[in-house]
């Protein structure tokens, strides 16, 4: 008998963890690091939901998209798209098979998480004027003071008119800013002890915006006034205004590369903005397939995925319906569900990166690495799979293959979101497999989620976008 080659059958048999700086040829580490540079162009432009629906809306209109209610009927390579209430985008590009047969779709959120202003936010304390805030998904609340911030987002008039608000960004205007203590009276704090140190509560959010006074002894919150005279000459902005109006507080920094190499991106918003951009390039750039192919963006994920513009809002049936009836001549909802049933979908959704830091809070087995390509987790949720809507194994073998036949395509394996019973964290393919589509997450890896500045690699950017495209054309 002959003597085995162990090297050989290890190559053979074990899983091998992949650096796509490694596999990777000169020739396409130069194209990572030009398509980073649309996508930080794009981070820029989107710190809001409705921002990023404007964003998308250019560039897909550049590519041919028309919008569908323009439009009366729909054939193979035809491009369309649809707004929900300024905060979902949906895009389609019909394929060469009817509808009937079931569509591909990747649904990223483009929500994040931040700080929204209060419904009275405005007082005064001390002679200085704050607007309070609640904050929007899973923050750590720590994070948010003491870093400058913008302020964005629309305010609706009793006259009906409708005022943009934008501060913060341009390097002229000013900023704002959520206080913290000093060291000095805030001894804990300053040591190591994590336990000890104060915590930041909710309502201590609170942005410093003013602290001149208006000069009159009759008047007793006399720095509140100032503000609200100066929202009055500005922008006609009364103090009950501020109610019909949604503001909110976002970081001004700018996406920017990371590192000697820069080869990673810092930015905020890249939770999910980072699998909306590749999803929607991912789209423009596609081969006509069999499939339609759908890019569905969605909002209010950080929040559970309630509301009429989240996952499950009925706007994904009024679009596939209104799709159907375009392309095959049906439109009932019964068509719908049967639709879906035929269908795949991968929810477009950040995973945590293993922080070297921070080993202890991960399994290293079962976790992505930055650099290591687009990270397929077969499920996501809590302890005991709660919450889960875990892949099918035929679905995630599909993918495998189909990835597989592109060798820039470096992807990595992974399924939980932390350690069994410490960690968790849910996405929205569960609401997708309740309405009987085939789905799975598949995404970029990212260090500091949730942060105010979120940390990619433009390898996993780029291998996430070459995956979704091939995802969508197959
Ligand atoms: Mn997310
Ligand atoms: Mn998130």
């Amino acid at each position: 008998m002959p003597k085995t080659n162990y090297k050989n059958l290890e190559k053979k048999l074990t899983l091998q963890k992949r650096n796509a700086w490694e596999v990777w040829d000169d020739k396409t580490k130069q194209s990572a690091f030009k398509f980073s540079e649309g996508y930080k162009k794009f981070l820029n432009q989107s710190k809001t939901e409705r921002e990023a629906v404007a964003a998308s809306i250019e560039l897909a209109k550049q590519a041919g998209f028309k919008d569908m209610a323009g439009v009366k009927s729909l054939k193979a390579g035809d491009k369309v798209y649809a707004v929900n209430r300024g905060k979902n985008l949906f895009l389609a590009k019909v394929g060469k098979k009817p509808l009937a047969q079931g569509f591909n779709m990747l649904m990223p959120h483009i929500d994040s998480p931040h700080l929204d202003l209060k419904v009275m936010p405005l007082y005064e304390d001390e002679n200085l004027a704050f607007l309070k805030t609640h904050y929007y998904g899973g923050i750590k609340k720590y994070q948010w003071p003491t870093i400058a911030l913008a302020l964005r987002g629309q305010v609706y008039l009793e006259n009906g008119k409708k005022v943009e608000i934008n501060i913060g960004e341009k390097d002229s205007d000013p900023v704002f800013m959520i206080t913290d203590l000093l060291p000095h009276v805030d001894r804990h704090g300053a040591t190591d002890s994590r336990v000890k140190s104060k915590e930041v509560l909710g309502e201590e959010l609170n942005l410093v915006v003013g602290s001149i006074p208006v000069k009159d002894e009759k008047i007793k919150e006399k720095v509140k006034l100032a503000v609200l005279e100066y929202l009055w000459n500005e922008y006609g902005i009364k103090e009950v205004d501020l109610a019909s109006a949604e503001l909110r507080a976002v970081p001004c920094e700018k996406a920017r590369d990371l590192g000697f190499d820069r080869s990673l991106i810092s930015a905020f918003g890249q939770d999910d903005l980072v699998c909306a951009y590749t999803a929607l390039t991912g789209a423009l750039d596609s081969r006509v397939g069999d499939k339609t192919q759908i890019i569905a963006m969605v909002d209010r994920e950080e929040i559970g995925s309630t509301g009429n513009t989240s996952v499950n809002s009925n706007f994904l049936e009024t679009f596939v319906s209104d799709l159907s009836e375009l392309v095959d001549g049906e439109d009932d909802l019964d068509q719908v569900y049967k639709i879906f049933s035929k269908s795949r979908a991968i929810s477009a959704d950040v995973t945590a990166g293993l922080d070297p830091d921070y080993k202890d809070a991960f399994d290293v087995r079962n976790t992505c690495r930055l650099g290591f390509g687009l990270a397929i987790e077969k499920y996501t949720g809590h302890g005991g799979k709660l919450g889960t809507s875990d892949a099918s194994g035929e679905f995630l073998r599909e993918l495998m293959t189909l990835f597989n036949k592109n060798k820039a395509i470096v992807y990595q394996l992974a399924g939980g979101l932390g350690k069994i019973d410490k960690g968790g964290g849910g996405t929205i393919a569960k609401y997708l497999a309740n309405r009987n589509l085939e789905v799975i997450d598949a995404g970029v890896p990212l260090f500091n989620m949730h942060a105010p500045l979120e940390i990619s690699s433009k390898a996993d950017v780029f291998c996430v976008y070459l995956a979704y495209k091939a995802f969508l054309e197959n």
